[in-house]
């Protein structure tokens, strides 16, 4: 985006100052409800991937959510392309991973438009998901968010792969995602990172036991709707 493009929507967003509606539903979603045998991988972030983390998703033809920050998807990033090209949903995670809660009024609603004309610009895609940074919203940026149209998707912290966790041991996580999928019904939402340090290791095994007792990864357009 340039700069000059970035002030028109920045004009935009002042120009459109409503007041907050605190009585729709802004609770964030942390899971899907169906009763079907499929699980909602979302991947966070997007600096640093490890290339073969990108490979497997590619190839394991499975579909997910991958909630990037703007920053990032500004860079023109290939990776990110191929994901949308291979039907992943790509949605927003703030334009530098900055928490929602810090943010003023104005300041969050640009950010978001940022983020999300990014993501237009780099995939001609348009959802209305977004993954607060660190999980964190309150009842004010929950209240800025669905005036704008947004739903936060969020996680119940069992469902994560503890990929971002380094004090945890890979075969701690391994338990951790067996325990995780001995429970699953169907719907559950699952988090893990494109950059951390197990994070190839973790999505590979969840994705391959998860397959294998049955479950499919589908991504959350096409389960939620506006
Ligand atoms: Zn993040």
């Amino acid at each position: 985006m340039t700069g000059l493009f970035k002030l028109a929507l920045t004009l935009v967003i002042l120009a459109n100052t409503n007041n907050l509606d605190y009585t729709t539903d802004t609770q964030p979603i942390i899971n899907v409800s169906t009763s079907e045998k499929v699980l909602f991988l979302t991947i966070d972030d997007g600096n640093d991937p490890d290339p073969r983390l990108i490979d497997f998703l590619l190839n394991s033809k499975i579909r997910g959510t991958a909630f990037i920050n703007g920053n990032i998807i500004d860079k023109n990033i290939e990776w990110i392309k191929a994901l949308s090209a291979a039907d992943w949903d790509i949605a927003g995670h703030s334009y530098n991973h900055k928490a929602l809660t810090t943010m003023s009024e104005t300041e969050l609603k640009i950010d978001t438009i940022y983020t999300s004309t990014a993501i237009f610009l780099a995939t001609g895609q348009f959802n209305f998901f977004l993954r607060p940074p660190y999980g964190i919203y309150n009842s004010t940026t929950s209240a800025i968010l669905a005036g704008q149209g947004y739903k936060i998707i969020n996680f119940e912290r069992q469902n994560s792969t503890a990929d971002f966790i380094d004090s945890i041991k890979l075969e701690t996580k391994w338990s951790r995602i067996d325990n995780f999928l001995e429970k699953a019904q169907g719907g559950e939402i699952i988090l893990a990172h494109f950059g951390a340090k197990d994070s190839y290791q973790t999505v590979k095994y969840t994705v391959e036991q998860a397959l294998a007792q049955g479950f499919r990864f589908e991504k959350i357009s096409n389960y939620i709707k506006k």
